[in-house]
């Protein structure tokens, strides 16, 4: 299937490792231009290097904090009107409430909450003036089955789901859809790092949580960055416009529920 976007261009935040890669090479396999960022300027530029290597796309790596002004200015000065943006930034740490004082908790919305907000607000606009945009939000699947540990997260992405239920279905009229996408677990640094936490909070090995964790998923599995990138793309194709405030989760089947 042919999604459409073909020469189109993206601005894909956090992208250069796991999910936000994920979206990115998924893009750039439809022939979408890139415009990536990262913290670290090393793992950045390899990751565009390997995408234009790759699919013969033009890729602009700007390295800087997505969770701050100055990060997201720079993401924006290479790319002031995409006709894509993905948002995704690293996730909160685990911990007990207990230990969350007001900093922390202003950090994980600045983050987690804020940072995609300010970014939608930048381009969407634009995209509505030109009647093409796809937004979507790497969320998690927090967002529908609270994770206890990772009550930060809880917090800050249902603040943003809020947000977007009700903007989604004002863009959608200019063809621009805002869609989020919660993942469940996939095998990524970021969920290595969970395990390491429980692991040192349970006592048991991190192996054994890894392998307990997979099996016990209904796909006896983790998922890929690989299929997470195809949904990411798919919701960004000219044919998803009729698809817009939704939280599509990608867990293996995790989530018990109906709905
Ligand atoms: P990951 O493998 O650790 O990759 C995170 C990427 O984001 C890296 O490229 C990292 O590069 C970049 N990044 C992190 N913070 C950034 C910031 N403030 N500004 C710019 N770039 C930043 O993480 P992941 O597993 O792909 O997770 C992506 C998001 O999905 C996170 O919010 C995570 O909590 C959420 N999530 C993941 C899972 C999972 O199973 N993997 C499940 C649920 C939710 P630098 O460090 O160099 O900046």
């Amino acid at each position: 299937m042919d999604l459409g976007i073909r020469g189109k261009t993206a601005l894909v935040c956090a992208a250069s490792k796991g999910l936000g890669k994920g979206c990115a090479a998924s893009l750039a396999a439809e022939g979408v231009n890139l415009v990536i960022t990262a913290r670290g300027r090393e793992a950045l530029e390899a990751t565009a290097a390997a995408l234009r290597e790759r699919f013969g796309i033009q890729v602009t790596a700007v390295p800087g904090d997505i969770s701050t002004e100055e990060g997201r200015q720079a993401a924006l000065r290479a790319c002031a009107s995409p006709d894509i943006l993905v948002n995704n930034a690293g996730g909160p740490p685990p911990g007990d409430f207990r230990d969350w004082d007001r900093e922390t908790w202003i950090k994980a919305l600045e983050t987690n909450m804020l940072a995609p907000i300010l970014m939608i607000r930048a381009v969407v606009d634009g995209m509505m003036a030109k009647s093409f945009g796809r937004i979507v939000n790497i969320t998690s699947g927090a967002v529908k089955y609270p994770i206890p540990e990772l009550g930060l997260s809880n917090g800050a992405r249902t603040g943003l789901t809020g947000f977007i239920a009700g903007l989604s279905r004002k863009t959608v009229r200019h063809n621009v859809t805002i869609n989020n996408l919660l993942p469940g677990p996939f095998d990524t640094d970021r969920l290595r790092s969970n395990f390491q936490f429980n692991a040192k909070a349970s006592g048991k090995s991190y192996e054994e949580l890894r392998k307990a964790r997979a099996e016990a998923n209904p796909a006896g599995r983790f998922g890929s960055i690989e299929e997470f990138g195809d949904a990411c793309a798919y919701l960004c194709s000219a044919q998803a416009g009729y698809i817009t405030g939704q939280n599509l989760l990608l867990d293996g089947g995790a989530y018990p529920g109906t709905f």
